[in-house]
C-alpha cells in the first residue's frame, strides 16, 4: 500500500499483549473499524485489488474477514461468499481440515457458491502461520473456481505465513496492505 495508507492503517491497528493466551501479541482491527476514513481507505484499497484482479467473487474468511470482505465486494460490484467454521453453513458443503499448533481445525464453504472458472479474491485481517488461508484456497480449487489473489490487511511475517502459503498459490499473488 502508499506510504500515507499504510501509515493510517497501522495508526488504527492496536497491540494487546498476551491476548488469548499468553506469548500472543493480539492485533486489535477495532479501533480501525470505528474510523470510517481509515475503513473507507481500507475498503477502497481492496475493492482496488479486486479491479486489478478482475475477480468475480470475494471469499471472506470468519470472523474478522467478514468485515473487511463484504464493503469491498459491494464497493467492486462482485458477490460476497462466506468461509465459515465447520457447522455453521445450513446448506450443502465443502469442508476442509487443517493443521493447527495443538490440533485441527475445519472450515466449510458452500458447495455451490462459486461457478467454475470464477477468479476470486480471499480476503482476511491478519495472516499469521497462513493455515486458515491455505485450507480456504484449497476449498476455492475443490469448488472449481480460481484463486485470482489474497490479500490481508496485516502479515505477521516472523510467523511465516506468506512461506506456509506459498504452493498453494501457484503463483497468484499474496497481497499485504
Ligand atoms: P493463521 O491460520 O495462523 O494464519 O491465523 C489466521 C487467523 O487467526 C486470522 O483469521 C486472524 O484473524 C487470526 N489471528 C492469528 N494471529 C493473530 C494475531 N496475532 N492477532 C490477531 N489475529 C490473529
Amino acid at each position: 500500500a502508499p506510504a500515507a495508507l499504510r501509515e493510517l492503517l497501522l495508526s488504527k491497528i492496536t497491540d494487546v499483549p498476551d491476548y488469548p493466551q499468553p506469548g500472543v501479541m493480539f492485533k486489535d482491527i477495532t479501533p480501525l473499524l470505528a474510523d470510517p476514513a481509515a475503513f473507507g481507505a481500507l475498503t477502497d484499497a481492496f475493492a482496488e485489488l479486486c479491479d486489478r484482479h478482475r475477480v468475480d467473487k470475494v471469499v471472506g474468511l470468519e470472523a474478522r474477514g467478514f468485515i473487511l470482505a463484504a464493503p469491498a465486494a459491494i464497493r467492486a460490484g462482485v458477490g460476497f461468499i462466506p468461509v465459515r467454521k465447520a457447522g455453521k453453513l445450513p446448506g450443502t458443503t465443502l469442508c476442509q481440515a487443517y493443521e493447527l499448533e495443538y490440533g485441527t481445525a475445519e472450515i466449510e464453504i458452500h458447495a455451490d457458491a462459486l461457478a467454475p472458472g470464477d477468479r476470486v479474491l480471499v480476503i482476511d485481517d491478519v495472516l499469521a502461520t497462513g493455515g486458515t488461508a491455505d485450507a480456504s484456497l484449497q476449498l476455492i480449487r475443490r469448488a472449481g473456481a480460481e484463486v485470482a489473489a489474497v490479500a490481508v490487511l496485516l502479515e505477521l511475517g516472523f510467523l511465516a505465513g506468506r512461506q506456509r502459503l506459498e504452493p498453494g498459490l501457484k503463483g497468484a499473488p499474496l497481497e499485504a496492505l
